[in-house]
């Protein structure tokens, strides 16, 4: 998302819906209007206190209490997936985004280990409604009710941080899975294994979804997977970032392992990788910065 939001000029209106905390830490963007829209109010959970200035506004996405073309920018970070009403609030975004304006999404694929588990541990409470199988198919969906052509996508990796013990509160239903989470260890090792068989047979298992640019991107978007997700903040950090601000450390004989800027928990540490993008030959090219 940072592709849209690192271009947008002052003064600029962004709406972060579906946020819970926030999809981005509004401190990083002074110059921006951010608002947060969520049906459950910051009030309501620790988890959902919205990071850095943003102004709060409690509403359902399918009746958005805003004028027409209100926003430069809209965010749907993880939270397409959880619209009761998916068609109406798609219809909302659509009439809410200037039309020279942008939109990101990022979602699971319902095809996916990583959905699938997740559908399984949250079911009854409060998870995945919403299954998508298709990420062209769905592009074009989008496209259609945005009225914003696709112009990027990208290939996300997961690290089932919903299974981590000590990952922070991801929302009002994980107070109910039946078990108390995993250790940070054993899912450690999990994910890393997840990594090396998708690697040695061309499996997905560590894939999760799509994250999809529409509208006026001035920002190519590279379409290099980034399977370096902390597995207890669940930020993705480019390899070579990682490598050059001396966050990742090889090791000679063990595996190497990366310390997550944001949060500070350990993760072993996977080179990004090259992927075919199955959206390309759609994009349209991106406006000139
Ligand atoms: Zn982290």
């Amino acid at each position: 998302m940072h592709e849209i939001l690192d271009r947008l000029p002052p003064g600029s209106r962004v709406l972060d819906l579906g946020s819970q905390g926030g999809s981005f830490n509004a401190s990083d963007y002074p110059e921006l209007v951010s608002i947060a829209v969520d049906i459950i109010s910051p009030s309501d959970s620790f988890s959902l206190r919205p990071r850095g200035p943003f102004h709060f506004v409690r509403a359902d996405a399918s009746f958005l209490p805003f004028g027409s073309r209100t926003f430069d920018a809209i965010v749907l970070n993880h939270s397409l997936e959880h619209f009761e009403r998916l068609k109406p609030a798609l219809q909302e975004i659509g009439r809410v985004v200037r039309p020279d304006g942008a939109i990101y999404v990022a979602v699971p694929d319902a095809a996916t280990f990583s959905d699938r588990l997740y559908r399984k541990v949250f079911r009854g409470r409060g998870g995945h409604v919403n299954l998508f199988a298709s990420g062209p198919e769905l592009a074009e969906t989008l496209s259609w009710y945005f009225g914003l052509p696709l112009v990027g996508s990208r290939t996300l990796c997961a690290s089932l941080t919903f299974l981590n013990r000590k990952a922070r509160d991801p929302g009002p239903g994980s107070r109910r899975i039946p078990f108390s989470r995993l250790p940070e260890p054993l899912l450690l090792c999990l994910t890393a294994l997840l990594r090396v068989a998708d690697c040695r047979f061309g499996t997905r298992l560590s894939v999760y979804g799509w994250a999809l640019y529409f509208g006026n991107l001035k920002q190519r978007v590279e379409s290099t997977v980034r399977p370096n997700i902390c597995v207890r903040c669940g930020q993705a950090h480019p390899a070579d970032w990682l490598l050059r601000i001396g966050a990742a450390q090889r090791r000679r004989w063990l595996l190497p392992r990366y310390k997550c800027p944001a949060c500070g928990a350990s993760n072993f540490f996977t080179p990004d990788q090259l992927s075919p993008d199955q959206f390309t030959e759609d994009h349209d090219p991106p406006t000139a910065a």
